[in-house]
């Protein structure tokens, strides 16, 4: 069976010069000129839920339109090879897992199958996350360059896992972390380089909303509009704490008995554990009529998670490990306020005390919510310096110039954007 194009539609960089600093464009513009023509195909487990597939549909696009054949595809799969990869997933963000014979057999048996599937002659193949990470062990097709893209903390991986995986990673020409500290101590894996993802400040999800348009939108979902309500968006996952929120909520509302809750989280189809966390949830909420546990189930689409992050009165991404939070990125973004787990890729994002509120536990997270609730001028000024850091490092063009900006590293051209990469260790 052939794996699955997706098609993400069109897009045009000239469409984002006003938003991006012009240094920034005008190397897209000169690192692109090497790269006309080159084919390259991005590979992933989904094209529907989580940050990758939320990446995907903007910079294929942009790539495409820089000049580069760029295609999106998806590795098939069935939910016992999903299961896994959640296994693997959980492990390498630190749970106690260890991989049966039978898993590890799934796991290599459907790397094979999409490895056959795949064809077609590509300059550069970008694998993202582990869940396809194998895809070389029965050999390189053709003579592109094949690069590792880890969206997830690699910092604390189960050793069992990180050592089964490793042997696969080796086989890349490159590999692009989040983080520096996200790359394996301990594992041998190819040349390393580091930059943080990004969101799309054109797309439906992040493009301006007027606080009108937004209240207009979550009213048609049941939310009171004249009470504050504070949302997390984020998969029913343990990772995203959407129990911990709850009991966030609860505390809060002892003063503010108006408060909302929104817990928006979509589906996505490589993840099965998600409808056993979603069900937890609900049941955790308890039927409370203040609760909203809404998913794109219920029609929340990207314009829907846009008009609930600009209505809240606080956004939360209460993680308990995140790779990078783009949810947090969506919401300073839109400069609201953030209170997130102090975590991974989001302590980067938010500096306690200036661009929002950084928590370690239920207690921290509603104290900080009250704090937002009590000085909303205060909290408004820390969301206003969050949205300027978001647009100098975490919006789309910086991440398509870093991507050509390695593919001329890897094609053995020096530039200074190239020369400019972080790379840690190894082969090369
Ligand atoms: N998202 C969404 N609808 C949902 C839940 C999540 O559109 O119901 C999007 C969210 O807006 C963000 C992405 O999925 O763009 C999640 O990325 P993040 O890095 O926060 O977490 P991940 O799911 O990759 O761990």
């Amino acid at each position: 069976m052939q794996l699955q194009p997706v098609n993400v539609g069109h897009k045009a960089l000239a469409d984002y010069a006003t938003i991006a600093s012009r240094g920034v464009m005008d190397q897209i513009r000169t690192l692109a000129e090497a790269l006309q023509g080159k084919r390259v195909l991005h590979l992933s487990a989904t094209a529907f839920g989580g940050g990758v597939a939320e990446i995907l549909y903007t910079l294929v696009p942009l790539m495409r339109d820089a000049g580069l054949e760029t295609e999106w595809q998806v590795i098939n799969g069935q939910d016992e090879f999903f299961d896994v990869t959640k296994s693997i997933h959980n492990a390498l963000q630190g749970a106690d897992v260890t991989l049966t014979d039978e898993q590890k057999k799934i796991f290599h048996g459907y790397n094979r199958a999409n490895a056959e599937a795949l064809d077609g002659a590509w300059d550069f193949v970008i694998v993202h996350d582990p869940q396809p990470a194998a895809i070389l062990d029965g050999g390189r097709p053709g003579g592109g360059r094949w690069i590792w893209r880890c969206h997830i903390d690699l910092s604390a991986p189960s050793r069992d896992v990180i050592d089964f995986l490793a042997p696969s990673l080796a086989r890349y020409d490159a590999a692009v972390f989040h983080r520096r500290e996200y790359v394996p101590a301990g594992t041998p894996l190819p040349r390393a380089y580091i930059w943080p993802p990004a969101i799309d400040p054109l797309a439906p999800k992040n493009m301006a909303l007027s606080p009108e348009d937004a209240a207009y939108i979550v009213d048609q979902f049941g939310i009171d509009v004249e009470r504050p309500l504070i949302t997390q968006v984020s998969r029913f996952d343990p990772w995203k704490d959407p129990l911990g929120v709850i009991e966030a909520w609860r505390i809060v509302r002892e003063e503010h008995p108006g408060l909302q809750l929104a817990l928006v989280g979509s589906m996505a189809h490589d993840d099965p554990e998600g409808w056993d966390y979603y069900n937890r949830t609900v049941e955790a909420a308890a039927g409370d009529p203040d609760v909203y546990i809404l998913s794109n189930l219920n029609n929340v689409g990207s314009v829907e998670v846009n008009a609930f992050q600009v209505h809240s009165a606080a956004v939360l991404q209460k993680s308990i490990r995140e790779g990078f939070g783009l949810t947090v990125t969506e919401a300073l973004w839109k400069g609201r306020p953030v209170v997130a787990g102090n975590v991974g890729g989001i302590v980067d994002q938010v500096t306690h005390g200036e661009t929002g509120w950084l928590v370690g536990s239920v207690e921290e997270c509603a104290r900080a919510v009250s704090e937002v609730l009590a000085e909303p001028d205060i909290a408004r000024a820390m969301a206003k310096a969050g949205k300027e850091h978001v647009r100098s490092r975490f919006l789309t063009p910086r991440l398509l110039r870093d991507w050509l900006a390695l593919f001329n590293v890897l094609d053995g051209r020096e530039t200074d954007a190239g020369s400019a990469l972080a790379a840690v260790g190894a082969a090369g």
